[in-house]
């Protein structure tokens, strides 16, 4: 199942073969194990005119038949969750557990969003002239164009799949090249549940061509990306000159705020499991770890230990707790954040370097006493490198925690309520997390400021964003 894989394109209800393709790499080997078919702009004007097509049957279906219908898809694919878990951990490396327990958490998103559907209520006003009825209501915003990357090969693209879907609106899923395969199972999935033709479409290709071509199509009316912020800042741009609405997930460098009221042990061990889970490759991950003078030692020693422990190894292999890197992008950029901290005076207390030469796997990394001239201390590392300061006063750490133009997760570590009020209240963040590290739910908010974001998914904002309201004025009497 594991090799010789082949990612088609899925357009209008039919899985399509296009000329052009590119091999897909296993990251734990390195090797090729299948093929994805990438588009050109002639299939891509028929993907466009098949969401055209699919939106305006979709828009007309009941929400309750809408829901029904994804809720079958969701069936389907908890059915088939071990078989798309390891699909997900042969081409994005996470362990096999991790990669089920996603696909699982991306069902669960999903099926929210579906009978959150059913409840896209609208409003009765209160006119202010006697013999006016005015309503407001909600009705889906159009055919929409979605990107998504490959740390979540099933979440990212589901929470887009499921805020669409339930709105009304029909889809173009535009996934990373580099995991293409478990995005074609997620799609299967909903064709076998009866999701009708033209409503959901798979293309895979060149990143900026497909992203300007369908952006630029009249047919689009909402974008939405998960990704770096560089290509965010792109593509909200290309929005923005056909005044279309973009839903923007990107990166971030989350703050963690240790207070000197810990249990360092436990807050220790804790941090280290987040921080490692998916190698380090997420954009909600604790990044930048800020500890109080009087725990620092102890907690940098206690977090080191943990990170000793964590078991590194193939995916498919028994209780692994970190894969490999996605990609040789990821691991050379690992490797450089560590070099660079260490010249300019950290100190490394584990890890630092790549193992062996077979795939992309680097060794769990923890990095004391790091300068802010440190690249690693600005930059988004999105990988299994961890830079420790310690702080003085909260008044400092808030200055820290703020002071970059990422602002998507930040956390919390303390036993006293008013540290706790003041600094989830102060830290700039979409989501402040205090005294654990499960950042998102279907059904809490989920998105950025700053720089790391616009837009939400998740939750009642995230069927919102799919959603237009309009004004309606009767004269009944
Ligand atoms: P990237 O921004 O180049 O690619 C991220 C995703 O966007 C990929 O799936 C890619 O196919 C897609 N993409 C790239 N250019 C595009 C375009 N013009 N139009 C549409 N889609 C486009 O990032 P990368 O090289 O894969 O990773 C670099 C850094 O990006 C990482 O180190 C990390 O900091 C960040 N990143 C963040 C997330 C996130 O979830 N926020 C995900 C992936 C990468």
């Amino acid at each position: 199942m594991e090799s010789d894989m082949h990612a088609p394109l899925f357009i209008d209800g039919q899985w399509i073969e296009a000329q052009a393709t590119a091999t897909v790499f296993n990251p734990a080997s390195g090797e090729g194990i299948g093929t994805v078919s990438r588009a050109d702009a002639a299939l891509l004007d028929r993907s466009l005119e098949a969401a055209r097509k699919g939106f305006a049957h979709w828009r007309n279906v009941p929400a309750h038949e809408r829901a029904a219908i994804m809720r079958k898809g969701c069936d389907i694919i908890r059915e088939r969750a071990q078989g798309i878990g390891r699909i997900l951990s042969a081409e994005q490396g996470k362990p096999v557990a991790e990669a089920v327990g996603e696909v699982q958490t991306s069902v669960d998103n999903l099926e929210w969003m579906a009978e959150e559907a059913t409840r896209a209520y609208g409003r009765l006003l209160v006119p202010r002239t006697p013999g006016i009825e005015q309503i407001v209501r909600k009705s889906p915003i159009g055919p929409v164009a979605a990107f998504t990357p490959w740390n979540f090969p099933a979440l990212t693209p589901m929470r887009k799949i499921g805020g669409a879907l339930a709105a009304g609106c029909s889809i173009i899923l535009k996934p990373s090249e580099e995991t293409p395969f478990t995005a074609v199972e997620l799609v299967r999935a909903f064709a076998d549940a009866g999701v009708p033709a033209g409503v959901i479409n798979l293309v895979f290709g060149d990143s900026r061509l497909i992203s300007g071509h369908l952006i630029d199509s009249p047919i689009i009316r909402k974008i939405t990306f998960t990704g770096s912020t560089a290509v965010g800042k792109i593509l909200q741009a290309r929005a923005a000159q056909g005044v279309k609405r973009a839903t923007m997930e990107l990166g971030g460098h989350g703050p963690v705020i240790v207070c000197d009221d810990v249990d360092v042990d436990s807050a220790a061990r804790l941090a280290a499991k987040s921080k490692f889970r998916n190698a380090g490759q997420v954009c909600t991950s604790p990044t930048r770890f800020f500890v109080q003078k009087g725990v620092y030692e102890p907690f940098v020693e206690a977090f080191t230990a943990a990170t000793k422990a964590l078991r590194i190894g193939e995916g498919t292999e028994d209780k692994v707790d970190m894969g490999p890197l996605a990609n040789e992008r990821q691991l050379k950029a690992a490797e450089s954040f560590v070099a660079d901290a260490v010249a300019a005076g950290a100190r490394l207390t584990t890890g630092g370097k790549r193992i062996g030469n077979r795939g992309f796997f680097h060794e769990p990394t923890v990095l004391a006493d790091v300068p802010d001239s440190a690249r690693i201390m600005t930059e988004e590392p999105f990988g299994p490198v961890v830079p420790f300061q310690s702080f003085d006063t909260l008044d400092e750490a808030l200055c820290k925690a703020n002071s970059l133009p990422y602002a998507l997760a930040g956390y919390v570590m303390t036993r006293s309520l008013s540290r706790s009020a003041r600094l989830s209240e102060e830290i700039e963040a979409g989501m402040v997390v205090v005294n654990h590290f499960s950042v998102s739910t279907p059904y809490s908010p989920f998105g950025g400021m700053k720089e790391s974001g616009d837009g939400l998914e998740g939750g009642i904002e995230g069927l919102d964003a799919y959603l237009v309201s309009k004004t309606v004025t009767t004269r009944v009497a």
